[in-house]
């Protein structure tokens, strides 16, 4: 991949359009010329930012009593346990009643584990405020739950992500993420599956090998890179300042990345959601989380590791993008094309812009 091959604006600029998502086929689409029109819409309140280091009330703080009764432990670096109010529990596959009836109504028992990691004893820190090494910790965690989860026979696949910010609904500002490891594999990852494996057959390679080839050729998406990974606006990103972070090198899950790897990945965590925060100047509420192969006994060659991003706000740290209307009941539409939402967050500096309470 010597040659640079100039950006293509030839197609589509100005136009409206649609995109397939290469990972899921599903499409967005794209209507670069509405960025001109006012915004008489709803205007979130800006968060407040200074946090205390402890929180007396924060259940997630060290030494804290949890609503269900246990106390944590005078962690000082990350702390994992099995969520107080799981989405999901173990049941016996086996003997649970297969519910029977018309095609019409269809439902089958769904075992699981949910477990909750603090990527820090500090309230008031979130990623982009956490050093290399600590969020290098908090990848050796999500490396660890993947493989340990994995390895039970009921456990299909596992889900780690994030909810950040009262936006984005998440209960409790201290720095956590959750992980949801279940004995099927829910939609997204399902889709995904489908669409790498058929391109894997097809090519012999994974989808994502291909597609990041294209895209370092093209340059005008990508946002930030190392030597391990890559973060880009993905040509069918739905969300104005989605990103995707795909691994260099073809692996189908955390546990398959070097010791380098590993530094790299939080390198680039870092890196990319410092952007984020300055973005608009505040700590930048998003969903992130780690897509990786299922862990259904099956081989997965076809699966490339790598992180979605997805910030919900549109133009300033107030305006907030809405999933409404036409995408309920049509498709996913954004107004800021992939390639412009590229542009400014690559133009973004790599050290944090707000004020912190650190
Ligand atoms: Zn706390
Ligand atoms: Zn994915």
């Amino acid at each position: 991949m010597s040659t640079i091959v100039p950006p293509d604006r030839s197609l589509f600029t100005d136009e409206p359009h649609r995109r397939r998502n290469a990972l899921t086929g599903e499409w967005v689409l794209v209507s670069p010329h509405r960025m001109r029109r006012p915004w008489q819409g709803q205007v979130e309140a800006r968060p407040t930012e200074l946090r205390p280091t402890y929180d007396p009330t924060c259940y997630l703080c060290p030494g804290n009593e949890r609503a269900g009764g246990q106390r944590n432990p005078a962690y000082t670096g990350t702390f994992v346990f099995d969520n107080d109010f799981a989405a999901l529990h173990t049941v016996p596959l086996d003997d649970a009643p297969t519910p029977d009836g018309d095609d019409l109504l269809v439902a089958r028992a769904e075992s699981g584990i949910c477990r909750v990691i603090c990527f820090s004893p500090r309230h008031d820190l979130s990623l982009p405020e956490l050093s290399t090494s600590e969020i290098r910790r908090v990848v050796d965690v999500w490396t660890d739950e993947y493989l340990t989860l994995g390895a039970r026979d009921d456990i299909a696949h596992v889900q780690i992500f994030e909810n950040k910010g009262q936006v984005m609904g998440s209960s409790n500002p201290h720095p956590h993420g959750q992980i949801w490891a279940q004995s099927s594999i829910p939609r997204e990852p399902a889709l995904e599956t489908g669409r790498q494996r058929e391109h894997h057959q097809r090519h012999g390679r994974t989808l994502l090998a291909d597609y990041l080839a294209l895209e370092l050729q093209r340059a005008e998406r990508v946002v930030v890179a190392n030597d391990g990974f890559v973060a880009l606006v993905a040509y069918w990103a739905v969300l104005p300042f989605e990103t995707l972070v795909v691994s260099r090198r073809a692996v189908p899950h955390l546990g398959e990345l070097t010791d380098a790897e590993r530094d790299q990945l939080a390198d680039i965590v870092k890196r990319l959601t410092t952007r984020y925060d300055n973005l608009f100047e505040i700590s930048m509420p998003y969903s992130a989380g780690v897509h990786q192969a299922p862990t259904d006994g099956a081989a997965h060659p076809e699966w490339h590791l790598h992180m979605h991003f997805y910030p919900p706000l549109l133009r300033s740290a107030t305006v907030r993008k809405f999933l409404v209307g036409y995408e309920m009941l049509g498709e996913p539409q954004r107004d800021l094309t992939p390639e412009a939402a590229a542009e400014r967050l690559r133009a973004l500096p790599e050290t944090l812009a707000r004020p912190t309470s650190a």
